[in-house]
């Protein structure tokens, strides 16, 4: 498995494959021609269908400026769901053709190019890291580290700040979201509200909510958000740790360690099935972030290995089959509120893990592949194509 380095990135939103990872490829092509005169990109299939709402073109626009772009836009399903070429022109001489895949979480994979994948663990598996912990008696942040190195905790320590000011700003930020369908923004409404409430479930309720859609409107903007695995589930993991840190009296440094056991959850799903909505439907962008934050949420409560790795699997488990059909091809409706719904969940995954774990028959590994078999098998319209579901009825409605 590759290093957390490759998993939690900061940048831009709203999307880390159709946002982030194209913008990485235009860099790319950039560089390696710097006297190209201008460029052809055709977008294939998700990228085509939605880039427009998660801004695909203005990021390759703007990265490839001052060079002129034209873009085309194309469907043709036996090349990978998020799949794009660029054609760079000298005059009108074709120099070079590079194509892409964007694989998810803002990694991406060229056809004809070497790509560059290092790997630091050696281990690929739950059990086999799970196996390791157990015969060196060490924690998931222990096997972290000692693969990582000690200088993960600077990495994690700064994608901690990134995600409290990620939070922090769209708690006070309102007005409207980008794009056509004119979304209210919420968090600060709901933080509010949240400070009315009298019960402590409530609370916990409102304030996990908040937090959510004050990171996924963030994202949803084009804001600064960390990949937690991905930009349009950016607000699951920041939302419980934010309420675990400041209101449950979790210190900095814990919660620095329970990011590494949400990388680590986050790194096996990557690495055995995958985490874009493209390619596996929202089960793998959302249930994969609310799967990270009930690990970390297990380890924040003292949990052990074993309720760790149950309190990942229910989370994942009920989210099998949950499709990508944002409206318009936006990262905010359904994405804004699910953040919210998959912080709760989480929540309650890693408390049932806390008691339940003895009665437990489904491993984590198993529902990883559960998962992407389910997302192999789910139909392509239902991947981040804003041509099925609520996309389509609400565009019927129109
Ligand atoms: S529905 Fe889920 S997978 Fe699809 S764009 Fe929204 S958050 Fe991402």
């Amino acid at each position: 498995m590759q290093s957390l380095r490759k998993l939690f990135k900061i940048g831009h939103g709203p999307s880390s494959s159709h946002t982030m990872g194209p913008g990485f490829a235009a860099t790319y092509v950039k560089q390696k021609h710097p006297k190209a005169t201008h460029y052809v990109v055709t977008l294939y299939n998700s990228l085509a269908l939605t880039g427009k709402g998660h801004l695909t073109d203005a990021i390759i626009e703007a990265t490839l400026a001052p060079k002129p772009v034209t873009f085309k836009f194309n469907v043709d399903i036996k090349l990978h769901p998020n799949y794009f070429v660029f054609e760079v022109y000298d005059a009108d001489n074709l120099i070079d053709t590079v194509s892409v895949r964007s694989i998810g979480g803002g990694d991406i994979l060229y056809d004809n190019e070497e790509n560059h994948i290092e790997t630091v663990y050696p281990h690929q598996s739950f059990d086999d890291i799970k196996a390791y912990c157990l015969s060196n008696n060490i924690s998931l942040y222990d096997y972290v580290k000692a693969f990582e190195g000690p200088s993960i905790d600077v990495f994690l320590s700064e994608i901690w700040n990134q995600l409290q000011k990620t939070v922090e700003k769209g708690l006070v930020t309102e007005g409207v979201l980008p794009g056509d369908l004119k979304v209210q923004r919420k968090a600060k409404t709901l933080i509010d509200r949240a400070k009315a409430t009298e019960t402590e479930a409530q609370k916990q309720n409102r304030l996990v909510s908040a937090y959510a859609f004050a990171a996924s409107e963030e994202n949803g903007s084009g804001g600064i958000i960390v990949t937690t695995p991905t930009c349009g589930a950016s607000g699951v993991l920041p939302a419980v740790l934010y309420y675990m840190r400041h209101h449950q009296s979790i210190t900095d440094q814990k919660i620095i360690e329970s990011l590494a056991v949400a990388g680590i959850i986050g790194n096996i799903i990557k690495t055995n099935a995958t985490i874009s909505g493209a390619v596996g439907g929202c089960q793998a962008e959302v249930g994969s972030a609310c799967s990270m934050t009930a690990a970390a949420h297990a380890y924040l409560s003292d949990l052990e290995l074993e309720q760790i790795e149950y309190a990942a699997e229910i989370a994942m488990e009920h989210h099998l089959g949950l499709t990508c059909d944002p409206i318009d091809g936006y990262v905010q409706i359904p994405c804004i509120e699910r953040n919210a719904v998959a912080g709760i969940r989480a929540i309650n995954a890693s408390s049932l893990a806390g008691f339940l774990s003895d009665t437990r028959k489904i491993s984590f590994d198993m529902i990883v592949h559960t998962m992407y078999q389910t997302g192999l098998d789910m139909h392509p319209k239902y991947k981040e194509t804003a041509e099925a579901g609520m996309a389509y009825f609400y565009k019927q409605k129109k």
